[in-house]
């Protein structure tokens, strides 16, 4: 085994998704010597299916199934899946974090304030989020136009790329915070797969990962797992935490679809604009999908004969705030069935869609299987991690979508990033 030579640094962040990232950023703006270590490459992201297949759709590594086979995709590559997601901004539900004696209403105002977030302009807003908001609305819907992370004067309409990773620089990723801290002196290592926290007498003093064939170590005075829901967990409880991993949500989804002989499109921006069903527990939101995915999830429904209907299919996706329940097995497998309760919002969701597909003119219309979305709540707030983030180790932190404390349903990257820059804070005074 083989210890990196040159230094102990000042911290290691492992994974660089939303959450590490920040946390990776805002230390070496202010001087720390940082070590990010991440599983995936960092090739330019040039959004071809070829890439994308490697780094998003690696059965058994970026691609996750349930034990009820319901199909869960995270990117492994620097960003994590911020490369592959759909850049929209859903606030942070700040009353909820209160209680958990996190405040962060400073941070809201410092990611406003540092990255591109608007609703998208007529220019770039697609044809088919155009008629399903107009649709909504017509039946009363309170349907908006969803703020996006987005540099729009890159952006490029009939574009659709922004499934297969960004080639355009269009989209905000964490990718730009993980070159933000490189331009500070933080040092990127790739392939590098973390699997133990080191210790010493209750405190953290580094972390083992592998990278090929060979296993290293690398030392710092602070670590914080950053590997994602899945990811932060299993490192956690090879490092004797058996309970990391309990209790999860995955917030579970469908795609509703229909045809219209009006629009020849199919290749826009997904989640241009949502409404918010708070009351009934679930999102709905336009989802036109890449090609590929939008002909794996027909084919899964059976519907061989809409296959080549890509370019006039409408699609609504509805996301659930899913109960929390099941667990992770030894190798990261989500174990863990919808509830009675679950699949209800999802019905009741998938009426609402139908409706306003066909106030749309749609016709066929018909629903994916269920999908999961973002597993977290595998290292919650006030179980493993106190208010800091900080585990019973001595500094060892965990910033990600693991941390989320309660069933959650609503994309998680903007309240990853605040966590991330409050984390950075504390981590600076405690050093
Ligand atoms: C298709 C899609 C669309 C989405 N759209 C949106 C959206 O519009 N808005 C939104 O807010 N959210 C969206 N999301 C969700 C969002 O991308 C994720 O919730 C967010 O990226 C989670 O951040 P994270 O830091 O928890 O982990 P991740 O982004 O999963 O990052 C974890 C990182 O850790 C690395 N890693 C894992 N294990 C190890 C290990 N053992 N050692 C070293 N590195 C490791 C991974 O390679 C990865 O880089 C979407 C997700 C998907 C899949």
């Amino acid at each position: 085994m083989k210890a990196l030579k040159d230094q102990e640094y000042d911290a290691i962040v492992v994974g660089t998704g939303p959450g590490g990232a920040t946390v990776a950023k805002e230390l070496a703006q202010g001087n720390r010597s940082v070590l990010m270590l991440e599983w995936g490459n960092n090739e330019p992201v040039n959004g071809t299916k070829a890439q994308t297949l490697r780094n998003f759709g690696t059965p058994g590594k970026s691609v996750l199934f349930t034990n009820e086979m319901l199909t869960m995709v995270r990117g492994i590559t620097t960003g994590g899946s911020s490369v592959y997601y759909y850049g929209t901004v859903f606030y942070p539900p700040v009353e909820m974090l209160k209680r958990y004696n996190i405040r962060i209403e400073d941070e809201i105002e410092e990611v406003n304030n540092e990255l591109p977030i608007a609703p998208l302009s007529d220019r770039i807003m697609g044809p088919m989020a155009k008629r399903i908001m107009n649709s909504a609305r017509e039946l009363g819907y309170d349907w908006q136009r969803a703020p996006k992370f987005m540099y729009q004067d890159n952006c490029r309409p009939e574009c659709e790329k922004c499934g297969y990773g960004c080639p355009h620089g269009a989209k905000w990723t964490a990718r730009h915070f993980v070159e933000q801290a490189r331009k500070n002196g933080a040092r990127l290592i790739n392939g590098a797969k973390v699997t133990t926290v080191l210790t010493e007498n209750g405190k953290a003093q580094g972390v083992m990962f592998r990278q090929g064939h060979a296993t290293h170590r690398a030392f710092a005075k602070q670590v914080v797992l950053a590997a994602g829901g899945i990811g932060s967990p299993l490192i956690l409880r090879a490092s004797g935490y058996p309970t990391a991993g309990r209790d999860l949500f995955y917030d579970p989804l469908i795609a509703v679809m229909g045809t219209v002989s009006d629009i020849k499109g199919g290749r826009e921006i997904p989640m241009a604009s949502c409404v918010h069903m708070e009351d009934e527990g679930y999102v709905m939101s336009d989802m036109t999908l890449p090609p590929t995915v939008y002909g794996v999830l027909t084919a899964q429904a059976g519907r061989i004969n809409q296959l080549l209907n890509h370019p006039k299919t409408l699609t609504i996706m509805v996301k659930a705030k899913d109960s929390l329940g099941g667990h992770l097995s030894k190798s990261g497998g989500v174990r863990k069935l919808l509830s009675d309760s679950d699949k209800q919002k999802l019905t009741r969701g998938y009426k609402r869609a139908r409706q306003i597909l066909r106030n749309a003119g749609a016709g066929n219309i018909f629903r994916s299987h269920f999908l999961a979305a973002h597993p977290g709540g595998t290292v919650k707030i006030n179980e493993l991690v106190n208010s800091n983030l900080e585990t019973e180790i001595e500094n060892l932190f965990v910033c990600d979508c693991s941390v989320i404390p309660e069933a959650w349903g609503l994309p998680p990257t903007f309240t990853l990033l605040c966590l991330g820059k409050r984390l950075a804070k504390h981590m600076n005074k405690s050093s």
